[in-house]
């Protein structure tokens, strides 16, 4: 521990970021550089608790205390060479992961949590300039041949782990960059695109090969890949999104949240669209249905394409701002969350019942019909949505997008071709990353439904310790853990 009293010296601090109506006229990341000795002060408040809840409340397990203490100490390296040794990818959960570990840090009782994840971006980023960022380099390879199937984080992390075990790994992508939702679903304001290439270098130059633009169960059907591989991951994400099937979902002007985000993605990367498929938001009044991640990401996305104004609607009630009585500690806490983007200008609306969308000319949309909803406690204390009488109204728009979560992967092509046993929410079932054909594994959102990126690289890194287990036996993790757990 660096500063017994640093907690006491220091608030909790992050670095400023650009103001709200600068940032919406680029897509790019907006937090200004740190104030000096911002990092050092930081790291001094961690406590390094006999029993750091911030660990135990990662999905990877990062070592939090470490590291803090490590950049306290300014030994940079030592703190690259900790957090690296649990997670593949910091860069990415550095910038986006909603950090349970700061929910659960024990500061977070009757203070400010520890900026954890500004911590870890910051090594990272380090690491990175002082080109300690190396390709695996001398492997000692095993001669087994393993296909991952999907490049989101999930199949960049098992990759990742595999390659460094040994294996020859061959990572398939559908579309035409790695990535998966780190590319084309959230925006660049969040990632910036450039953070991906880096890391895809470093990995196609240790020994990874990426095949992209390869729809495995349609240009590569099942059974070629288990012949073609010893062993296949699956890794393919959560790619159904739900839908709104009310009357008027046919409209000019309805769309997927997805469809407006892998476009404006592709846009910012410099893809040029004809003027037909442009889903055009300038000068529009959008409505985002849903309130989650995605609709915040359609809000800000939104905004920085000029909409007219942008309300986002949600079928729950409005959170508390602070965790209730029986929300406790260290718990992730059930609160209202503010998100960059709502910062930057979005009417936020919740207990709202979407009815049907409405067009004028009856062709192009022009309104949604909600009505105002309560949530009452049941017989069985579940809760039960109420409408409330002569609530109904129209709310003019002219894109709703609907944001509103996704059901479960494509069970289309490859899944039925291989044959596979799904759970009872139509994701991939597994034993411990062991589905129910042999030497085929899945790991992230296809396996647990739709989540987190910190979740999608640890299940990544855990299928990756299955199968090694399966070729190599129990002992062979406890040997390599830190690279496989
Ligand atoms: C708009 C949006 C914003 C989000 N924001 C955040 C956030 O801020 N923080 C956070 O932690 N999480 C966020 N999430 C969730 C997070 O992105 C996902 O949980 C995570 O990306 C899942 O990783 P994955 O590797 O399992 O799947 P994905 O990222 O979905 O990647 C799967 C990949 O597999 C490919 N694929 C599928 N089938 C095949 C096939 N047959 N052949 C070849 N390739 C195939 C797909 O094209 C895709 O590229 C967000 C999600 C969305 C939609
Ligand atoms: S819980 Fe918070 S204060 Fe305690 S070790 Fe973790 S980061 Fe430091």
């Amino acid at each position: 521990m660096g500063d017994k009293k640093g907690f006491q010296k220091y608030p909790r601090e992050l670095p400023s970021k650009e103001a709200a109506n600068h940032r919406i006229a680029h897509f790019k990341e907006f937090y200004l550089p740190p104030q000096k000795n911002l990092l050092s002060q930081q790291s001094a408040r961690c406590m390094d608790c006999g029993v750091p809840f911030c660990h135990q409340a990662c999905p990877l397990g990062n070592i939090i205390p470490d590291f803090n203490e490590a950049v306290h100490q300014g030994n940079w390296k030592r703190a690259y060479q900790i957090l690296s040794a649990t997670n593949n990818f910091p860069e990415f959960t550095g910038r986006i992961c909603p950090a349970p570990c700061e929910a659960s840090c024990v500061l977070n009782i009757n203070s400010d949590p520890v900026t954890i994840e500004y911590l870890e971006k910051s090594i990272i980023e380090r690491a990175f300039k002082e080109g300690w960022v190396q390709a695996a380099k001398n492997i000692d390879r095993n001669g087994i041949a393993v296909a991952v199937v999907g490049s989101g984080p999930a199949g960049m992390a098992c990759a990742d782990q595999l390659n460094q075990m040994g294996y020859l790994v061959t990572l398939y992508e559908r579309n035409d960059k790695i990535g998966g939702l780190l590319r084309y679903g959230i925006p660049d304001f969040k990632l910036e695109k450039n953070i991906i290439d880096r890391r895809i270098e470093v990995m196609k130059a240790g020994g990874i090969s990426m095949l992209t633009s390869v729809n495995v169960g349609y240009d590569l059907q099942g059974d070629e890949l288990l012949e073609k591989y010893d062993a296949v991951v699956l890794t393919g994400g959560a790619t159904i999104p739900r839908d709104l099937p009310i009357k008027g979902r046919s409209l000019k002007g309805v769309y997927f949240a997805m469809d407006f985000l892998e476009q404006k993605n592709r846009m910012v990367a410099g893809e040029v669209l004809s003027e037909a498929a442009n889903i055009d938001v300038a000068d529009k009044h959008v409505m985002v249905i849903g309130g989650g991640d995605t609709g915040a990401d359609c809000v800000g996305t939104a905004k920085r394409l000029k909409a007219k104004s942008v309300t986002q609607i949600e079928l729950l009630s409005k959170p508390p701002t602070l965790r209730k009585a029986d929300d406790l500690w260290p718990n992730w806490p059930m609160v209202l969350r503010t998100s960059s983007s709502h910062e930057e200008g979005c009417d936020r609306q919740w207990a709202m019942l979407t009815k049907k969308f409405v067009a004028a000319d009856g062709v192009h949309l022009s309104g949604i019909e909600i009505v105002n909803v309560t949530w009452k406690k049941g017989e069985h204390q579940n809760h039960k949505m109420v409408e409330i009488p002569n609530s109904k109204k129209v709310i003019p728009c002219e894109r709703a997008f609907l944001a509103i979560g996704f059901v479960h992967p494509q069970k289309e092509g490859l899944l039925n071709q291989l044959g596979l046993a799904l759970d009872q929410r139509g994701n991939v079932a597994t034993q411990d990353y062991r589905t129910s054909v042999a030497k085929v594994y899945a790991a992230g959102d296809m396996r647990r439904g739709q989540s987190l990126v910190v979740w999608a690289i640890a299940e990544g890194r855990q299928a990756a310790a299955a199968l090694h287990q399966d070729f190599f036996g129990k002992e062979s993790i406890r040997q390599g853990a830190m690279l496989a757990v």
